[in-house]
């Protein structure tokens, strides 16, 4: 049993994915080529922006969007505690510092509350001058835009969503990689939407912003004279054969994938309610389910678990096992895990469960009966 099934993806997907990859070749169009221009279009209508810029990779979206907001030496970003350390390194790639902030142990996702907390804390300091907020859509769900528009708004903070997990997710009828200034995304091969390799986008509704981004992601070149450097930039292109395999993917995920997914996600749910403690998505959202992620009582019966799903040739995963303020890049800040209890505790607790579009109700179930066997 696979994790998360690539393979059986491909077999899924392979005629139009091979044929995508071969016309790439024959037009030697190798960068920005015609895909590119497809996907960003296709891409920009499926969540609702007027722009989508492709990029390298999820990391690189992140930095370029701060680049493109001029962020940088002196400013606070704010981001969850837990998540992957894209969302916080970032602000430390500008030259910015990060300031973490505690999770919800619901919905994993930024607590608005300890959000203002921490922003009032930046301002009383006095020392850096808080600019954004950086909200995961952690393991797919979007996080409480709703809460967090206002705190932005109060504090005159500008939002760049990390939607590196939440591509498809949704609030009532608005998509993921819509909220916010900027949002982000990648397209690394286990996110809901991958490529054969790194990849990543950039989404606003700003047109001088998508300007600049398409700018900074390819050295910074004039829009009318690319030998005319208008500013420093970086080299961060989505490769044109990674936007042809990306073309059906997206295909497959808005048609089948999405759905799929809340399908195998109920099937956990069903039949894992009031056992262990299920993923909680709020009323009116929509998850891509980049992880099914449980909780367990303690840390034992968490590592108990996972030893015993091994035995039965079941993969799971931690995700994560550290939060930002426990990382040693980040031992200077000095943070305490006291500021942090709930993302400590998910550290502790948390256990991902396979997850993707071509699990079976039979797989769910054998993974099901086994979590149950083990937990009384
Ligand atoms: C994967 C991920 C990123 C970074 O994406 P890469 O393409 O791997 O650079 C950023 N934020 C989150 C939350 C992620 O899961």
């Amino acid at each position: 049993m696979q994790f998360r099934d690539l393979r059986k993806q491909y077999q899924v997907l392979k005629p139009e994915i091979d044929r995508g990859i071969q016309e790439v070749i024959d037009s030697t169009a190798f960068i920005l080529g015609k895909p590119v221009l497809d996907l960003e279009k296709e891409l920009a209508e499926y969540v609702g922006r007027k722009h989508c810029v492709a990029c390298g990779n999820g990391t690189d979206a992140l930095v370029l969007a701060l680049k493109a907001l001029d962020i940088g030496s002196g400013d606070a970003v704010f981001t969850a505690d837990f998540t992957y350390i894209a969302s916080a390194s970032c602000a430390e790639l500008v030259g910015a510092t990060s300031v973490f902030v505690d999770i919800d142990l619901e919905t994993f996702n930024i607590d608005p509350s300890s959000l203002e907390k921490q922003i009032k804390k930046v301002f009383d300091q006095g020392k850096l001058k808080p600019k954004a907020i950086i909200p995961v859509d952690l393991f797919g769900q979007p996080a409480n835009y709703r809460e967090l528009e206002k705190i932005a708004q109060k504090y005159g903070l500008i939002i760049v969503e990390d939607a590196a997990q939440g591509f498809g997710g949704m609030i009532g009828k608005k998509r993921a990689c819509s909220f916010g200034k900027i949002s982000c995304t990648s397209f690394f091969p286990a996110k809901p939407l991958g490529c054969y390799g790194d990849g990543g986008a950039i989404f606003t509704d700003d047109d001088r912003i998508a300007e600049r981004l398409r700018s900074l992601r390819a050295g910074g070149k004039s829009p009318v004279d690319k030998y005319d450097n208008v500013e420093i930039g970086t080299n961060s292109r989505l490769d044109t054969i990674q936007a042809a395999i990306l073309l059906p993917k997206f295909h497959a995920f808005r048609e089948q994938e999405l759905v799929n997914v809340n399908k195998v996600a109920n099937w956990y749910t069903s039949r894992l309610k009031g056992k262990v403690v299920t993923p909680k998505v709020l009323d009116g959202y929509l998850s891509s389910w980049a992880q099914y992620t449980i909780l367990l009582k303690n840390k034992e019966e968490r590592d108990r678990l996972q030893f015993v799903l091994k035995e039965n040739g079941i993969p799971s995963m931690i995700y994560y096992p550290r939060g930002m303020h426990q990382q040693k890049a980040f031992k200077n800040l000095g943070l305490n895990d006291e500021d942090y209890p709930n993302a400590v505790e998910a550290t502790k607790r948390v256990l991902s469960l396979p997850m993707h579009p071509y699990l079976t109700e039979e797989e769910v179930e054998y993974i099901c009966s086994a979590i149950l066997k083990e937990i009384k």
